[in-house]
């Protein structure tokens, strides 16, 4: 393949993906802050306050491949900021026991902590076992930074529009295409030489670093997970909050949305 890298069969994917994690679960926020120089933080922060978690009243909310908890914990701050919202719940899901552990372990330092508002739940995006969470269920259901560790899109999103309750909202935030030559050549130098030299140096995990990267190359282009994510039912048109989707910096990142119809 291009840059050199080994191709990874796609069944060995899945457990791969969890040794990665696994690997770096301790050093993950680090390492985003490195590799990001923080932006990720930025990102996050316009992806929740898009959704506007509490606006009209408490949300049942689903945060899947949630991770350690950076977008759980911004739904949570942005329903009780912006709207003195004491009652919106996040249920927490990853395939990774060690990042939700590391998750756990920082909402034990907050005021969310032994209460209602969060859960953390071990189970793969692609079958959530269907006893625990049921069908129309929840308001919202965030995936931020996941959907292209999973080996089956489409199995994702059928899951995430089983989950939601019919006029309840899916929301992706992911790495994505830039269409411009000029940032896209320079972004592809830094991604390929500057991250796994910093996964090298601060986690000592080349390989896992790699495979990030090579697997953000591998993601479907804006329009096209658009008409992925409409496949699975959702509606992306005009009542859709922001659009199908919205750029951030360029596409470096990028949100999707849908709605259950
Ligand atoms: N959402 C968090 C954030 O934005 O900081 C974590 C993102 S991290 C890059 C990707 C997460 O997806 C990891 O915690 C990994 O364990 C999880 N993951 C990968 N494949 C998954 C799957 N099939 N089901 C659930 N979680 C998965």
């Amino acid at each position: 393949t291009s840059f050199g890298f080994k191709t990874v069969p796609e069944d060995a994917k899945e457990s791969l993906v969890k040794d990665v994690f696994d690997s770096v679960a301790s050093k993950y926020d680090l390492m985003n802050d490195a590799t990001s120089f923080g932006v990720h933080r930025l990102w996050k922060d316009a992806f929740v306050s898009s959704l506007r978690p509490g606006r009209k009243g408490p949300m049942r909310c689903i945060d899947v491949a949630g991770g350690t908890g950076d977008i759980a914990l911004r739904i949570l701050d942005h329903a009780r900021e912006t709207y003195a919202d004491r009652e919106t719940s996040v249920e927490v899901v990853d395939i990774n026991g060690q990042m939700l552990k590391e998750g756990f372990r920082r909402f034990k330092k907050t005021m969310y902590h032994n209460t209602p508002q969060i859960s953390f739940h071990e189970a793969n995006a692609q079958d959530l076992p269907s006893s625990q969470f049921k069908d129309n269920t929840y308001d919202l259901y965030t995936i931020a930074f996941g959907i292209r560790n999973c080996t089956s899109i489409p199995a994702v999103l059928k899951e995430a529009h089983r989950v939601l309750k019919p006029g309840g909202t899916f929301a992706c935030l992911e790495f994505s295409r830039v269409n411009n030559p000029l940032l896209s050549t320079i972004y592809d130098q830094y991604s390929f030489t500057v991250i796994p030299l910093l996964g090298t140096v601060l986690t000592g995990d080349r390989e896992s670093y790699q495979y990030l990267v090579e697997s953000i190359r591998k993601f479907p282009p804006q329009p096209e997970f658009a008409n992925m994510i409409r496949e699975a039912g959702f509606s992306t048109g005009p009542d859709v909050d922001g659009g199908a989707w919205s750029d951030m910096w360029g596409g470096i990142a990028c949100v999707h949305k849908g709605v259950k119809v």
